[in-house]
């Protein structure tokens, strides 16, 4: 028999994150459930109904924080089997580069890249012992080709995400695969009422690069490799 494979997820309270630890259960993975404080991240798991989903307060951009899950899960499992970087902001929707503040580009950075990097660093041990995988959640709006002048932090934080993606694949050494993964443009907060997808279709394919290792650094978009 096979153990549990066990699967972290950030931001994990709403959205995106949140559907992809429902779906992460329903495939028969152990989820620590990740939100900006405990509560949140409680309130959340009591909606999922399962005793295999595990409620941990992280805010993404406090190192404090993310020094005491490193801790609390090395005493507790060991070892991560998939580091899912979902945790995201979109703070400067249709805005032109001339006009958005550095400090906007700063927080962009800060949560959508500096944030999965810091998570990244701080587990990769854990995730080596299991020959484990991050899957950074991003978007094609951060595509080299897709750098339009508009929603330029959001976008700049994105591209960021990815040239991550690409460095930390070539230092897990096999050991560790690192991959993107834009789940298209799905209806969430973020995303509005518009998106042509579903929430369920966004995790989907997160879910299945989660279940096992396809390859490191590459740049996903419903199951097919996207050019970066
Ligand atoms: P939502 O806005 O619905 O959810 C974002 C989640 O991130 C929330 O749980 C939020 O927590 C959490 N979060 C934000 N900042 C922090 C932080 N500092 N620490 C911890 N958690 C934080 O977004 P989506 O579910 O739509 O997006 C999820 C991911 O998918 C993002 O990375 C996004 O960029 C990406 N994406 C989404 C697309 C879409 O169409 N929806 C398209 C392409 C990419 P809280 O509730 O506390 O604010």
């Amino acid at each position: 028999m096979t153990a549990m494979k066990l699967a972290l997820v950030t931001g994990a309270n709403r959205g995106i994150g949140f559907e992809v630890c429902r779906q992460l259960l329903k495939k028969g993975f152990q989820v620590i459930l990740t939100a900006r404080t405990l509560e949140k991240a409680q309130q959340a798991v009591q909606q999922l109904g399962s005793e295999k989903v595990t409620p941990v307060g992280l805010e993404v951009t406090s190192s404090e924080s993310v020094e005491q899950l490193r801790q609390w899960l090395e005493a507790t499992y060991g070892g991560l089997d998939v580091l899912i970087n979902n945790a995201g902001i979109y703070p400067d929707e249709g805005q032109s580069i001339l006009r958005v503040p550095v400090d906007t580009f700063r927080e962009a950075m800060n949560v959508n890249a500096f944030a999965a990097l810091e998570l990244s660093q701080a587990l990769f041990p854990l995730l080596e012992n299991r020959r484990g995988q991050v899957i950074n959640v991003s978007s094609e709006m951060g595509a080299w080709e897709d750098l339009h002048p508009s929603t330029s932090a959001y976008r700049l934080s994105k591209l960021a995400l990815n040239g991550i993606t690409l460095m930390l694949s070539r230092a897990g050494r096999g050991r560790v695969a690192v991959n993107s993964v834009c789940p298209g443009w799905v209806r969430t907060d973020m995303g509005g009422q518009d998106a042509p997808g579903t929430v369920e279709e966004g995790a989907e394919g997160i879910v299945w690069l989660a279940e096992q290792v396809r390859g490191t650094g590459q740049f996903y978009q419903h199951r097919q490799i996207l050019p970066w």
